[in-house]
């Protein structure tokens, strides 16, 4: 068993980071920390952060770097993430929460950034088809729904379409996405902390190339760099060059 770990995921809205982050928490016993679904319990309960969130999450806009730095500041703080680490899902997603994460983490650093590769044309098919467990963030679509009354299958909870997965806030996430967040990409590849996964596949032969590559970087509790590498559709994925929009596409 891994004594901890600090990963972080990255990718496209609907990439899948949220049902992969939450594997990945289960497997290697780290917490899972999804600012989204903070913010969006934030949201629920109406603290005064979630006052000050909503209009940001209903638009598909990202909420002011210093906010979202300080809620994370706080998260970090608490005792399960200094001893186990955790698995970050839609954090960082600029350079500049990128910057002040690293002063948050010293003297620790990152050990492994995964970037999850998906065409555009899919990621869009996901999210419009997308339904989510209002209690615990479990993940399901209209093609893969709960098995009863659209309850969630872990908690019982209303499974429903998220807010800002309209059309035109998707849209909006996705361009931010291309400005805002594909940088890191590049800051952590020159790093030598990043490597790409291709995550067009079931969500168990996702989780199997994220966990090899994660325990190809580890061992004995200590993670070594990996080798830069780029996602490729496996050798046989025809199907991929069907996509309608931005198939094949790297970012
Ligand atoms: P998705 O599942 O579409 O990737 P998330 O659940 O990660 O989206 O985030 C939903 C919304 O929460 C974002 O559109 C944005 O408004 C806000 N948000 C989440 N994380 C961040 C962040 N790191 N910086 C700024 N805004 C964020």
């Amino acid at each position: 068993m891994v004594p901890g770990a600090r990963l972080i995921v990255l990718g496209k809205q609907g990439a899948g980071k949220g049902t992969q982050c939450m594997r990945l928490s289960h497997r290697y016993v780290v917490p899972h920390i999804s600012t989204g679904d903070m913010l969006r319990a934030a949201v629920k309960s109406r603290t005064p952060l979630g006052l000050q969130a909503r209009r940001y999450l209903d638009a598909g806009d990202l909420i002011p770097d210093e906010v979202v730095l300080a809620m994370v500041a706080a998260r970090l703080d608490q005792d399960d993430t200094r001893t186990r680490g955790f698995v970050l899902d839609g954090f960082p997603r600029t350079v500049a929460q990128a910057d002040g994460f690293d002063e948050l983490l010293k003297p620790a650093v990152i050990d492994l950034v995964l970037n999850l590769v998906v065409p555009t044309g899919l990621v869009l098919e996901r999210l419009v088809s997308r339904r989510v467990c209002e209690d615990c963030g479990a993940i399901y679509s209209t093609s893969a729904p709960p098995k009863l009354n659209w309850s969630c299958d872990v908690c019982g909870g209303e499974v429903v379409q998220r807010e800002d997965d309209t059309e035109e806030a998707i849209k909006n996430r996705l361009d931010l996405y291309d400005s805002s967040t594909a940088p890191l990409v590049t800051r952590y590849a020159a790093l030598g902390k990043l490597v790409e996964v291709w995550g067009v596949g079931s969500p168990d032969e996702v989780t199997n190339s994220l966990t090899a590559v994660i325990d190809a970087y580890q061992h004995g509790g200590e993670f070594f760099p990996p080798t830069p590498t780029q996602a490729r559709p496996p050798a046989g994925r025809r199907e991929l060059r069907e996509l309608p929009l931005g198939a094949g596409e790297q970012s």
